[in-house]
């Protein structure tokens, strides 16, 4: 037992001055207090929080089992031990009915008497324990609530900040970026009439203008699809001209084969042939960056009629993906680290899976990948062949097409 503080109440001066010496000769570093009066105790308690308190029943003045009723007001988990004359079984009843943690009967018998003066002790300091810390845990967890929610606000705040900032400076971009690809047009057509050994010059500047102009559009999807803000034209398109079409883009730009599987019938299904397109260029453009110069590039396009929908593959030789990174693959700004690049821009921001997947989806399709470490990735998206419109986008279908894209 630490340092306990016990008060006994009697108006017995004689058992007031006995009972302490008892108790400090077996129980050692108690501190007992005494008072000859239940006003007097009462003053005390209200003042210290003792660790138990000895009361005889019958005083002068306040009895015991009132005092026992003004301790609980005051002290409800303080134990009370009452001391009862021999026989008063009654009373003794009343006062374990008032809450008394136990009764001494007279004459005392001391062992009795500090075993159950030492439990009491021990199970308010348990007691007291279990309050200390589960007070310091509630403070520790308000504590670490505030933090969160001011962190919370904080990110927010700078998520916010961020958005805004991608959102004005990728359309700040544009602008310029467009005059600057105009004019090196013009001037690379001229250079070229007049047979300028600079026009390579030019040629290689509209590339650069070319890889800068993807990453704007980047991010200016990207601040669009955080606004909510991404349109859609959908029309009757098919599937194997557009495929066609990116394919000999792509070949054109590399200066590779792809090998494309088309279908042989025609595949009309209504989409944004636009956005369908960039997700294909985005996959196809991956496979050429990611995968060895002689490796095979093989796009493919098959059309189930029994789960209506046509699903478009693109399969490389590359270096695969490690299945740890799997599931982070189309997350905004995701790239695996330390992935080797063979061909195309070294710039990449990790956001046209990103963008695929949005644009996938938004066409009510699913967009996955496989691959295997040091065998190659097959990127696939799927597309429905009857596209379900929301009834929202339906009522709004029509200003979201007649809102210009550039914009
Ligand atoms: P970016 O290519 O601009 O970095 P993406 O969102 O298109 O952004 O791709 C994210 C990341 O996924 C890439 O940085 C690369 O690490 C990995 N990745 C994508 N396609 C392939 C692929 N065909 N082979 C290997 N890794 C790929």
């Amino acid at each position: 037992m630490t340092s306990a503080r016990i008060l006994i109440v009697d108006d017995d001066t004689a058992l007031l001055q006995a009972l302490p010496m008892a108790l400090q000769l077996r129980l050692g570093s108690v501190r007992v207090e005494t008072s000859d009066s239940a006003a007097a105790a009462l003053e005390r308690i209200a003042r210290q929080d003792y660790d138990a308190i000895v009361i005889d029943i019958k005083m002068p003045g306040m009895d015991g089992l009132t005092l026992l009723l003004r301790i609980h007001e005051l002290r409800p988990n303080t134990p009370t031990l009452l001391i009862t004359g021999h026989g008063e079984h009654d009373l003794a009843v009343q006062a374990l009915r008032g809450g008394a943690y136990d009764f001494i009967q007279k004459p005392i018998d001391r062992d009795y008497f500090v075993a159950s003066l030492q439990r009491a002790v021990q199970a308010r300091q348990l007691r007291r324990q279990v309050e200390e810390q589960s007070a310091a845990l509630a403070r520790h967890a308000e504590q670490l609530e505030r933090a969160v929610e001011e962190r919370t606000r904080e990110l927010v705040q700078a998520n916010h900040v961020k958005d805004t900032f991608l959102g004005i400076a990728s359309h700040e971009l544009k602008t310029p970026l467009t005059s600057l690809k105009g004019l090196a047009q013009i001037t690379r057509r001229r250079l070229a009439e007049r047979e300028q050994p600079e026009v390579t010059f030019l040629e290689r500047m509209e590339r650069a203008i070319g890889r800068i102009e993807t990453l704007v559009n980047d991010l200016v999807d990207v601040s669009r699809i955080e606004s909510g803000k991404l349109a859609f034209r959908f029309a009757r398109c098919d599937l194997r001209t557009l495929c066609q079409q990116v394919v000999g883009e792509q070949e054109a730009a590399s200066e590779r084969a792809i090998t494309l599987a088309l279908p042989s019938v025609p595949l009309e299904l209504e989409i944004d042939s636009d956005r369908v397109s960039q997700v294909l260029t985005n996959l196809i453009s991956n496979a050429l960056k990611f995968a060895p110069p002689e490796s095979l590039v093989i796009v493919t396009v098959e059309a189930d009629a029994s789960v209506e929908e046509a699903v478009v593959t693109v399969r490389d030789e590359g270096p695969g993906i490690p299945p740890g990174q799997l599931p982070h693959i189309f997350e905004r700004f995701y790239q695996v680290p330390d992935a080797e690049i063979h061909a195309g821009s070294k710039i990449g921001l990790g956001l046209g899976l990103f963008i695929s997947r949005e644009i996938v989806e938004r066409h009510g399709g699913r967009i996955w990948v496989e691959s295997t470490p040091g065998r190659g990735s097959a990127f696939s998206f799927a597309l429905p062949h009857a596209r379900h419109v929301p009834a929202a986008e339906r009522r709004t279908r029509s200003t979201v097409q007649s809102m210009p894209r550039g914009s």
